[in-house]
């Protein structure tokens, strides 16, 4: 019998043939005909770089298949045909770690195209734990971040590895899988999460990282996650993601413009800076938006990290004796701080949190960026291209 393997496919319902995909794939095994745009298994090796550019998401398909189709076999496909049965096939983990990808392309696709990683960043780990090797961590810590009276529930979980090797780089998120089923008897899949702790850990040398996890009401892994209790162990996938990486070198200007949960990575960051990078000239600018004070992750904390090191602007919107202002209005009272920054070869900027973040955000860079007369398009697109541009949205 023929090993099961996992075969990329396009949905050709979806697909709208407009052969972005086939243009982006750096190997060429993407060909269409005049019915559809289909995926040559035998050149495809799963960059991924296809997924983000696809505009309708009909490229984000998989199967395990005993025998894989033929490009004719695709050419005169009308639908997808459904997933076979395969029995005890490895190819259903792999598929998930797939789906994993998926995820993380979805969250960069508001860099417009392509993500790179800063060409100083560490070289990262990924894919080191999947679900059919999933590495166990016990919970060491659970603390409430937010007020109660906010009506957020954010939480800081800190995750033991124990002996388990799990090398991760500020800027990665882990998968965690709830436990149980779904509606239909499937298990559940795992979701992601962004590590808030640094590289080298929670505690400086210690096996452990943190994640910084908001409550959805009627979500099925964040209660799951938020209701942990200090020594449960919890099966966790990953590391994941290869660009949404901080640059090693130490001279970089960080701008990073988040809210709620998006300032995970944004934590780790800057220990990062302020552990191992002690001397770094750098400036590192934050513009880091919530309803209120109470409702903002390590507000207490980030208000001790020295100005010097880290410039923050912590805005609010839900105040009760004044107007509401977001990220992107703070952005538009710091338009000569942002302009010098986007001159800068030395810039790299980070956006991260709820996607509804993203275009207001782009507004602002786009009218401060011509008021100095830097096109923005082009512009972000340079720094997309050199690693220097990086949203990470969900
Ligand atoms: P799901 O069960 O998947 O539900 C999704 C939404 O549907 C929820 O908002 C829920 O309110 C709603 N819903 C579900 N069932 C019902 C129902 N019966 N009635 C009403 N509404 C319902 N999240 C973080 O908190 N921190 C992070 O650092 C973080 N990093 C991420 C990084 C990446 C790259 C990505 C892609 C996502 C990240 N997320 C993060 C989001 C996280 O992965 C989950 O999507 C999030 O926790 C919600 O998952 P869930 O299982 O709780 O919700």
């Amino acid at each position: 019998m023929n090993k099961p393997l996992k075969q990329h496919l396009i949905d050709p319902e979806i697909c709208i043939r407009c052969y972005t995909c086939e243009m982006t794939c750096p190997l060429e095994a993407i060909v269409h005909d005049d019915n559809n745009v289909v995926v040559d298994v035998d050149k495809c090796n799963f960059c991924m770089d296809c997924i983000p550019v696809c505009p309708t998401g009909s490229i984000d398909e998989w199967r395990v298949v005993n025998t894989a189709y033929s490009l004719d076999e695709q050419f005169g496909w009308e639908d997808l045909p459904a997933q076979e049965e395969i029995a005890d096939s490895p190819g259903g983990v792999e598929a998930l770690d797939d789906a994993m990808a998926a995820l993380l392309a979805e969250a960069h696709k508001g860099a417009g195209g392509r993500s790179k990683a800063p060409a100083t960043a560490a070289k990262p780990t990924i894919n080191m734990y999947n679900l059919g090797k999933p590495a166990t961590a016990k919970v060491q810590g659970s603390y409430r971040l937010t007020k109660e009276e906010s009506g957020a529930d954010v939480r800081h979980i800190i995750l033991d590895l124990g002996g388990q090797p799990f090398p991760v780089l500020e800027g990665q998120s882990i998968g965690i899988t709830p436990p149980g089923t779904d509606a239909e008897g499937k298990p559940y899949l795992p979701r992601l999460y962004s590590v808030s702790s640094p590289r080298d850990g929670e505690r400086p040398h210690y096996n452990n990282l943190s994640l910084t996890v908001k409550r959805e009401e009627g979500g099925v892994c964040s209660n799951y996650v938020c209701d942990l209790k200090q020594g449960d162990e919890v099966q966790v996938t990953g590391p994941f993601g290869a660009t949404f990486l901080m640059p090693d070198d130490p001279s970089a200007r960080l701008l990073m413009i988040c809210t709620g949960t998006g300032s995970a990575p944004f934590r780790a960051f800057t220990m990062r800076r302020q552990r191992a990078a002690q001397g770094a000239n750098g400036d590192m600018i934050m513009f880091f938006g919530a309803r209120t004070p109470d409702s903002l992750p390590y507000f207490g904390p980030l208000n001790k990290v020295p100005e010097h090191l880290l410039k923050k602007h912590l805005v609010f919107s839900r105040l009760p004796d004044a107007p509401k202002e977001y990220v992107q209005d703070r952005m538009m009272t710091e338009p000569e701080a942002i302009a010098d920054l986007l001159a800068d070869p030395k810039t790299h900027i980070y956006i991260c949190g709820l996607r509804g973040m993203e275009q207001g955000v782009e507004e602002s860079f786009k009218s401060i960026a011509e008021s100095t007369g830097l096109q923005w398009e082009s512009t972000r697109d340079m720094m997309r291209d050199e690693g220097r541009y990086h949203v990470e949205t969900y």
